[in-house]
């Protein structure tokens, strides 16, 4: 059946491979987008289908809109961009949230938001169960998006005990792959532009931390089998890839991948930087059937090949 869907954050990284996909699905789809970080290189190839339709919008600000679903994924995620204008970031989180859910509210629309294994802070438990309550600071650097990120999920909770909002809560893990920007700071971006131009690789801290890295496809399926699951099922659920690596690891496989002449050069590890990340997905797997299929390997190939494109 036909849907008419709104994806927040539409014409960033993540929401224009859901953008392209949901209208490949056959639903009509409203892409609302600040442009914060988000950029129309990523949706050109979509803007003359007749059912898509792009919003310039910040959600810091109301708006109503008519959807039958919402994935909300406005919000940098990137360090150097959330850090920016941190105010910003938080109230993009925790107004953005209030604003969507009052348009599902309205509508009576299902409404999915994009949580992050960011809530689990720097984690004493590893890996890290959707039931772990997480190690964040409150006042940090990465607090604007951490605890923007919690309260968001709180309000989520919140509207559907109150108003009996039909909500979807997804914790996203590392994410990399085609149409991340070049500029975007995250580290997979940054090795891989690093090498191909023969530049120093930036190593924050030591290089032993570790993240584990999912495949762009892998995100998009999960994010669509969440929506799409029981009633009922709320989430939180980790969407994520369980193969875990260190840094160190990235990026002698990137410029192995690349065939660069580029050095790692070593600077201070940021603060409250999380020492160890990798998702336990036994939910998931349980309710939503999923599990990722790209290895890093794999996804690196084809992350490079769309810079070599770009750079
Ligand atoms: P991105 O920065 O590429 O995309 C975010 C999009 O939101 C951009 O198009 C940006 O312009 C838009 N945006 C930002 N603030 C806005 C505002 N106030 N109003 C309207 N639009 C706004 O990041 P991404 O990697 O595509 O992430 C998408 C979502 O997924 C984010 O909510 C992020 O927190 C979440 N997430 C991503 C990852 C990842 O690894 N990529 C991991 C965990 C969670
Ligand atoms: N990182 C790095 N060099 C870079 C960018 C990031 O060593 O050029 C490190 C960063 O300190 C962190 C890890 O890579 O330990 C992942 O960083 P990213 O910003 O991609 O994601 P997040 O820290 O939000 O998981």
């Amino acid at each position: 059946m036909k849907k008419r869907i709104l994806v927040t954050g539409g014409a960033g990284f993540v929401g224009s491979h859901l953008c392209r996909r949901l209208l490949n699905e056959g639903h009509e789809i409203i892409c609302l987008d600040s442009f914060f970080t988000g950029s129309k290189d990523n949706i050109v190839d979509m803007m003359d289908h007749p059912y898509f339709e792009l919003v310039r919008h910040d959600v810091q600000q109301p708006i109503l809109l008519e959807v039958d679903e919402i994935y909300n994924l406005a919000c940098p995620a990137s360090p150097p961009y959330y850090q920016f204008d941190p105010v910003a970031t938080t109230r993009t989180s925790v107004l953005g949230a209030i604003h969507m859910l009052d348009i599902a509210r309205k509508c009576k629309a299902k409404i999915l938001q994009a949580s992050t294994s960011e809530v689990y802070g720097d984690p004493e438990v590893h890996p890290q169960p959707e039931s772990y309550r997480g190690s964040v600071s409150t006042t940090g650097i990465r607090a604007c998006y951490d605890e923007g990120k919690r309260c968001a999920e709180t309000l989520f909770f919140d509207y559907q005990r109150q108003y009996g909002v039909e909500i979807k809560v997804i914790r996203i893990f590392n994410t990399y792959g085609p149409f991340m920007n070049p500029h975007d700071g995250r580290v997979v971006s940054n090795f891989i532009v690093q090498a191909l131009k023969g530049e120093d690789i930036t190593m924050y801290g030591d290089g032993t931390q570790t993240r584990s890295f999912q495949y762009i496809d892998d995100l998009i399926d999960g994010m669509i089998r969440l929506m799409d699951s029981r009633d009922g099922f709320t989430g939180p659920v980790n969407v994520g890839n369980p193969g875990e690596f260190t840094m160190l690891e990235l990026a002698q496989k990137v410029i192995e991948l690349t065939g660069s002449k580029s050095e790692i050069k070593f600077f201070p590890l940021p603060q409250d930087d999380p020492l160890q990340r990798q998702p336990d997905i036994t939910l998931a797997k349980k309710e939503l059937g999923w599990e990722p299929h790209v290895n890093l390997e794999e996804g690196l190939k084809k992350t490079i090949e769309y810079f070599k494109s770009v750079i």
